[in-house]
Order: C-alpha cells, then structure tokens, then sequence
C-alpha cells in the first residue's frame, strides 16, 4: 500500500485521534488503536479514465459502502474469506489489516469497455464462459493489461496465488451474477482487489459496487437506459445519483425480502 499523506485526524465515530494512511481516489484509508484493523471512508469524489475526468457523486460514499458491505457480509457467509469486519457508519467500513495484491482482478461476463475497445468485439457480446483477467494496479503506468508472463517476470504474485484468485474470482462471480439477477440486474463485470493477511492468506478487499461493477438494468433494453453504474458517469449519460440509488434500493429490497 502507497503511503500518501500522513496527517492526525479524528475518526468522529469513536473520536479516538487516528492517522490517515492513505487517500486514494474514491477511499482514505485510516488506523485504528488496533493495528490489525483499518478504517475505510468512502469518498463521493468520483474520477475516470485514470483520473482524467474527474467529479462527485453526491451520497456515492455511503451507497458504495453500504452496498459493499451487504455483499462482504453475505460472501463471508457463503465462505469467501474479506477483509469486512463492520460498518460503524453508512461511508465507513472497518476492515482487516491486508497488505494489497497490486492486481486488478477482472472478471467478465458480457463484452464492454476496454475489452470491446481492444478486441473489436461488439458491446454485449456474451462471452462463452466468463473472462479473468489481471491488470497491473499501477496509476503511474495506467493499469496495464497483464499477461500470464508477465505476471510471472513482475512476481506479482506466486503461481498458487494466481490459481487461488482465478478460483476466488470465478466463485464471486457465480454469486455475484446470481445475487444481481435477483436485482433485476445483469452483471456485465466487475473489479476485484485481493490482499495478504498476516498469515499470508488470501482476502477479498477494496469493494464491490456501482463503481466496480458494470450493472445493467433487465427491464430497459436500451443501451444508455439500462445503465446503473459509473459508466453514466464516465459517458455523461445524466442521473448518476438515481441510478446508483436504485442500485442501493433494489439491494436493500432483496435483502429485507
Ligand atoms: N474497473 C474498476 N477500476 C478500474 C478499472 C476497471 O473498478 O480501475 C472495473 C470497471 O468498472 C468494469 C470492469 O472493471 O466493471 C472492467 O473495466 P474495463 O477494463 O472495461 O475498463 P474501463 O472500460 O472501465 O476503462
């Protein structure tokens, strides 16, 4: 994890003077008295095309973390180990200490983004089986694409590390699309970040919601209507609030169902 800005802050939750770790773009990253735990505050600074494109998403912070949490508590359940402990606040969530695999995990379902830009495949194209792919989490070098080999030469992680988070992106994926189409929502794909605890074991980390995930609506058929994640955004497609609000509500609806 890069260290930033180091700065005395106090966490109003618990009013114990806490140390900002990190900033990132959409998260700043505090300690605790408990050096095995970290706070997470989810921003509604919102920013694409590696930050070129940059805004806010006004109640983003607490929609993302909500929608984040509800899902780390039902994976956890469904024995995919996270870094989630609780949510002391709607934009906070206290996690387990990881030290962060530089490696975007994505998994696809449906052709979008940059594998259309870089493949010619047509958007929407259903994929035969899903996609993983791994991207080098590194803004500097803007999140390259990397090869098996690639990945090797870096030693970005052990080969036994890449199969576990091939298997561990493949089965939140099963649960993900399943858990989505309960939403009335197709998951196109998604972004996974994984970190190491301290007895070196696997984590899922970061988060999941409308800002990692492509979410499209069943009911609309067109192609910018449909639309329910950070695409309205990085497309100015209009209504990013509601549309990520309609995401917290049809989850929290399945969840009290
Ligand atoms: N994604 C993400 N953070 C990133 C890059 C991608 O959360 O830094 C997510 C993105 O929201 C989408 C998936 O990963 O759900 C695949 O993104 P893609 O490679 O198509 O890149 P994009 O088109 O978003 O630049």
């Amino acid at each position: 994890m890069k260290l930033k800005t180091i700065a005395l802050t106090t966490v109003s939750t618990n009013m114990t003077p806490a140390q900002k770790l990190y900033e990132g773009k959409a998260k700043i990253i505090y300690t605790t008295e408990d050096p095995d735990i970290l706070l997470a505050e989810f921003k509604d600074d919102a920013t694409a095309f590696n930050a070129q494109k940059r805004g806010t998403i006004q109640g983003k912070g607490s929609i993302n973390c909500t929608i984040s949490s509800k899902l780390f508590q039902k994976l956890a359940a469904d024995g995919i180990k996270n870094h989630f402990i609780d949510s002391p606040a709607s934009h906070q969530m206290r996690v387990k200490a990881v030290k962060i695999v530089p490696l975007e995990v994505v998994v696809r379902n449906i052709a979008a983004g940059s594998l259309c830009k870089q493949t010619g495949l047509e958007l929407g194209t259903i994929l035969e089986k899903p996609l993983v792919e791994f991207y080098y989490k590194d803004d500097n070098l803007g999140d390259p694409l990397l090869t098996r080999d690639r990945l090797r030469l870096l030693k970005l992680a052990t080969e036994e590390q890449v199969e576990s988070l091939i298997n561990l992106a493949l089965q939140v994926n099963n649960f993900l699309q399943d858990f989505w189409k309960q939403c009335g929502i197709t998951l196109v794909d998604f972004k996974l970040e994984f970190g190491l605890d301290s007895q070196q074991q696997l984590l899922l980390a970061d988060e999941i919601s409308p800002d990692t995930c492509r979410l499209w609506d069943m009911a609309q058929s067109d192609p910018n209507q449909r639309v329910m994640d950070k695409d309205r955004f990085r497309q100015d497609l209009g209504n990013v609030e509601n549309a990520y609000q309609a995401v917290l509500q049809r989850v929290l609806q399945l969840l009290e169902s």
